[in-house]
């Protein structure tokens, strides 16, 4: 199998806003911005991240649509115990993240 279809995982990543180095993948890059983040899952491009009391907590997407949905989802349902609606969409390839 010589697929020429296998470009889709070599996802241009930019270097890294906050310590320079070039991260293997975006979730690499979210760890490093937000190094005491207790929960990131996904992989993509774009956050929808909680600051929440409760702690804050980051979902990675691969299109800024995926990423506007799900804090559309956690506005309505609320994202656990003490939801104050701090949820923001971050494009982590302009974004410092100084969240
Ligand atoms: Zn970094
Ligand atoms: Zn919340």
């Amino acid at each position: 199998m010589h697929s020429t279809a296998q470009q889709t995982k070599c996802l241009k990543i930019p270097r890294c806003l906050r310590c320079g180095r070039q991260h293997r993948s975006w979730l690499g890059i979210a760890k490093c911005r937000w190094p005491r983040n207790e929960w990131i899952v996904g992989d993509g491009q774009y956050v929808s991240l909680s600051l929440c009391p409760r702690g804050l907590t980051a979902m990675l997407h691969e299109t800024q649509d995926d990423a506007q949905t799900s804090i559309c989802i956690i506005d309505r349902t609320a994202c656990g115990g003490q939801c104050i609606r701090m949820h923001y969409l971050i494009d982590l390839a302009r974004s410092r993240g100084e969240a």
